[in-house]
């Protein structure tokens, strides 16, 4: 046939075509596991997804990490044009008649935090901070007793006053600092996932530190995720859970600590009571449907001890927790123990 006549130049043109054309679909078409993981947050994000297209697949990771970056561009206290940091430096001058304006996204994730102070009664209180911004768990230093009797009073959630529609807010305190660590990796792992599950991904893992949530199975077995042994001794178990669609949020008291003089261990969950670490639990995991609860139910339960954490979570039948106390107890919500 004339159009493909071996040596015809036309026909070698075609068959570059093809080959360039087989090459592409080729690489586009080839399914695999992807996966990255970058320091953000001041912890590792790491990110693991099954694509079709291996080149769109390279895109979401990256779309997840510019997203992860964003939110922590937006919500750290340790920079000081976040909307966070804003937020703080203003709010106190602001009054019931003229609050300050905040994001949509603010104003979702205060509500939440807020919504977390009222169930838990001020165990989670995002204004721990307004005291606990004076511990330094690297240079193992910690507030003063000047301080602390200062600031005690301005932890209380309540001066944080929001208007979740308006999208505004003011403090009622003028010593008053929020800070959002309890809750906003919770938050930025669960958009992370959205986005993965709305690019139409259905197998993924993300964990921000001690907040992990799988999407979907790792394709015909369950994700498989730990629990770290607090002490990393044998006085603690490892603990592992298959999991499918669900979340993880582990709180303990040796990511970051020191011990001080006494022989205490001072460390970054603080009881809004006292201002001081919270002593009774090593470890606390939430299991749950999403991150952003999970996560700040960890931190809470963590202050609020073995007995009225474990009550708590039994009252919530979306959420489970294990938790491990100072000397390697482990104990179980009610759903996660088998009924005689
Ligand atoms: P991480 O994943 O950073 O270990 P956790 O979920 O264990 O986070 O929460 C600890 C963080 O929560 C602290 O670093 C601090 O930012 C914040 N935090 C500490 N105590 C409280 C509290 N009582 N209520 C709300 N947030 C807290
Ligand atoms: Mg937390």
């Amino acid at each position: 046939m004339y159009l493909f006549h071996p040596t015809h130049p036309r026909t070698a043109f075609i068959r570059v075509l093809i080959a360039l054309a087989l090459v592409l679909s080729g690489h586009m078409a080839q399914a695999s596991w992807l996966s990255d993981e970058q320091a953000i947050m001041g912890t590792q994000v790491s990110v693991t997804l099954w694509h079709q297209d291996a080149v769109r697949g390279e895109q979401l990771l990256a779309q997840v990490m510019a997203e992860m970056r964003r939110i922590d561009a937006a919500y750290s206290p340790f920079k000081e044009y976040s909307e966070l940091s804003q937020m703080n430096r203003a709010a106190a001058q602001h009054s019931a008649e003229q609050p300050l304006t905040i994001s949509a996204e603010m104003s979702r994730l205060l509500d939440k935090a807020l919504y977390y102070g009222r169930l838990t009664e001020g165990a989670f209180d995002i204004t721990f901070a307004s005291l606990a911004r004076y511990y330094d768990y690297r240079n193992a230093s910690q507030p003063s007793q000047l301080q602390r009797r200062q600031l005690l009073p301005a932890i209380d959630y309540r001066h944080v006053k929001l208007d979740h529609i308006g999208h505004t807010v003011y403090y009622s305190q003028p010593q008053v600092y929020v800070d959002l660590g309890g809750i906003a990796k919770g938050y930025a792992v669960d958009r992370a996932i959205e986005l993965l599950r709305q690019a139409g991904v259905r197998h993924a893992s993300v964990s921000a530190g001690g907040d992990s949530r799988v999407l979907g199975d790792k394709r015909g077995r369950p994700w498989l995720v730990g629990i770290k042994p607090p002490r990393g001794d044998q006085t603690h178990a490892a603990i592992t859970l298959p999991l499918n669609d669900s979340a993880i949020s582990t709180s303990g008291d040796y990511e970051r600590y020191f011990i001080d003089a006494d022989g205490e261990r001072i460390h970054h969950i603080i009881n809004p009571h006292t201002g001081k670490s919270s002593s009774e639990l090593a470890s606390v995991s939430i299991i749950g449907p999403n991150s952003f609860d999970a996560d700040a139910l960890s931190t809470s339960v963590f202050v609020l001890g073995g007995d009225k954490g474990l009550k708590l979570i039994n009252t919530l039948p979306e959420f489970d927790a294990i938790v491990i106390t100072r000397s390697g107890k482990v104990r179980y919500s009610s759903g996660l123990v088998a009924p005689e």
